[in-house]
């Protein structure tokens, strides 16, 4: 059978979209691949179709809760029913179960980077013949992994304990050193790489220049009010995100939510799938919301507050028009904002003292570490917990000093402080250098898709129309007047999906 006859026996769509086929083919050609499609582009294709082919099990590393969830929840309303997921999202007696299962009568198994970290997890996937290793959302690999989620450095080493099945990565947004971060943290010899254009041309970008966070606050309200929907605004802020939806709220913008990390996964996988159903308009949220997940008819993206990189900002507003409609970008800047993000970025690692103090309590405390990992470092966490991601970040680095000096010890305290800082230091400036970057690309007279696309190294070769408010940007086309504002939702929901939404709105009562 052919790959164009296996589409269509398996899925609804008659074509591939552009790239998919060569990535697929490869994949069935038992190599490695490192497969860059933009956002919206069928990535997930790219594993789904060779499944059907492959002997074995297909193992998705998955980066957010949120995202695993929504993808399993599409296999399933597709007709897939075997798909599972192991996260942490699973009761104790729903793991012991899972763990005594056969799992290799599974076609896909989702899994979220920390539990392939947990030891019974890695001897339980040791068990089955694993026929494809994907990691989607590659370009977090690098994001995060040089920062907090050290499980991801991991990765390559957890893929060699399971025999080493062909491997893919996906991603919407990686620049080269992103491609290379990936190809070493994934242990990939020599991998096939499919670079797809990242530029969305049905996307059009704005750039807006405002005085004060007040106008801001306006210019939000008078937007969401005119512009076709759905739509998402994206805040640095926690407070930010709520303070404004509720602003929305007061002013007569009923169908819309606020989403960061600080609510409770529950009730964020709830508001996630009201968004998806099309119970809700408009998400006021932090970056916490989106990644990866799949809702076609979004129109709008609005940036209250600018990411510090252009990878993130193209993420970002890659969640529009995911079904090819006419949608637009528009970024809000004002100069009171110059701050945060730098102070996003200074506090994204520990500081020096930070760094100092705790070097010194664990020696303290242990005399000679030779494996960071032994320790309780949970104990430590819970002096601390709003500092997770520095304890992630701490215990590799001193992980990272060990395996070159052999032991944390009295005698060794002042170069392990000094590696760490000096760490620290290199990441900060390669973060202020892609800030600079983005700042230059948000003042620049010039147009902006031509910047995204040389960010990439990539080449506008046609520019859409409409493009760019430097290229002259109407904004009527993206308007809607009056009542009927929003089209129905076009998703097909699985009856569990919906019972599992009723359940929650119970629960969060
Ligand atoms: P990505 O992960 O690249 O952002 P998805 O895999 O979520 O994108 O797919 C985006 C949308 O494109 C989905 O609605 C999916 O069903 C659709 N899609 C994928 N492949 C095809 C295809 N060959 N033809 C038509 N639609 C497709
Ligand atoms: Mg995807």
């Amino acid at each position: 059978m052919s790959l164009e006859q296996l589409l269509k026996t398996k899925t609804a769509f008659t074509s591939f979209k552009s790239g998919q086929k060569e990535i697929i083919e490869d994949v069935l050609a038992n190599k490695d691949v490192i497969a860059l499609l933009p956002t919206g582009g069928g990535k997930s294709l790219c594993y789904q179709l060779p499944a059907y082919l492959l002997e074995g099990v297909v193992l998705i590393v998955s980066p957010l809760l949120s995202l695993m969830e929504d993808q399993v929840q599409q296999l399933k309303a597709s007709g897939e029913k075997s798909v599972i997921a192991l996260n942490s999202f699973l009761s104790f007696s729903e793991k012991e179960r899972l763990l005594s299962l056969d799992l290799q009568s599974f076609k896909f198994i989702f899994i979220s980077p920390e539990m392939l970290q947990v030891e019974k997890w890695v001897r339980k996937l040791q068990t089955l013949q694993i026929a494809l290793f994907v990691v989607d959302e590659a370009h977090c690999v690098s994001q995060w992994g040089h920062d907090f989620r050290t499980d991801y450095l991991k990765l390559g080493r957890v893929k060699e304990s399971l025999g080493a099945p062909t491997s893919l990565a996906l991603t919407a947004t990686a620049t080269m050193t992103v491609i290379q971060d990936i190809q070493s943290f994934l242990d990939m010899t020599s991998p096939a790489l499919h670079i797809n254009s990242v530029d969305r041309p049905n996307i059009a970008i704005n750039v807006e220049h405002l005085t004060n966070n007040k106008e801001k606050k306006e210019r939000v309200l008078e937007l969401v009010k005119t512009l076709r929907g759905p739509g998402i605004v994206y805040f640095s802020s926690r407070s930010k995100a709520e303070e404004v939806c509720h602003h929305l709220q007061e002013n007569g913008v009923t169908r819309v939510a606020y989403y960061h990390a600080g609510l409770s996964q529950e009730l964020r996988i709830l508001i996630q799938q009201q968004y998806l159903m099309g119970q809700l308009d408009i998400i006021c949220c932090t970056s916490a919301f989106g990644m990866g997940i799949n809702k076609s008819n979004v129109r709008f993206v609005i940036h209250y507050h600018q990411p510090t990189q252009m990878e993130s900002y193209v993420q970002e507003i890659g969640r529009a028009g995911r079904g090819g409609d006419k949608s637009i970008a528009i970024l809000l800047k004002s100069m009171e904002d110059t701050m945060l993000p730098e102070f996003i970025i200074e506090n994204e690692l520990p500081d020096s003292e930070w760094v100092s103090y705790i070097v010194h309590e664990l020696v303290a405390a242990y005399r000679e570490i030779s494996d960071i990992f032994s320790i309780p470092i949970k104990e430590w966490v819970e002096k601390a917990p709003e500092m997770e991601s520095h304890w992630r970040y701490l215990s590799y680095q001193v992980d990272q000093f060990i395996q070159v000096t052999g032991k944390l010890s009295n005698a060794t305290i002042n170069p392990c402080i000094e590696a760490i800082q000096t760490h620290i230091k290199e990441r900060t400036s390669a973060k202020r250098r892609k800030l600079d970057e983005f700042n230059q690309w948000t003042s620049d007279r010039k147009c902006r898709r031509e910047g995204v696309l040389r960010y990439f190294n990539e080449e506008l070769l046609t520019a859409p129309v409409p493009c760019c408010d430097v290229c002259g940007l109407s904004m009527e086309g993206f308007e809607v007047k009056g009542e009927g504002m929003y089209e129905e939702e076009e998703a097909t929901l699985s009856w569990q999906l919906l019972l599992k939404n009723i359940f929650w709105q119970e629960v969060e009562k």
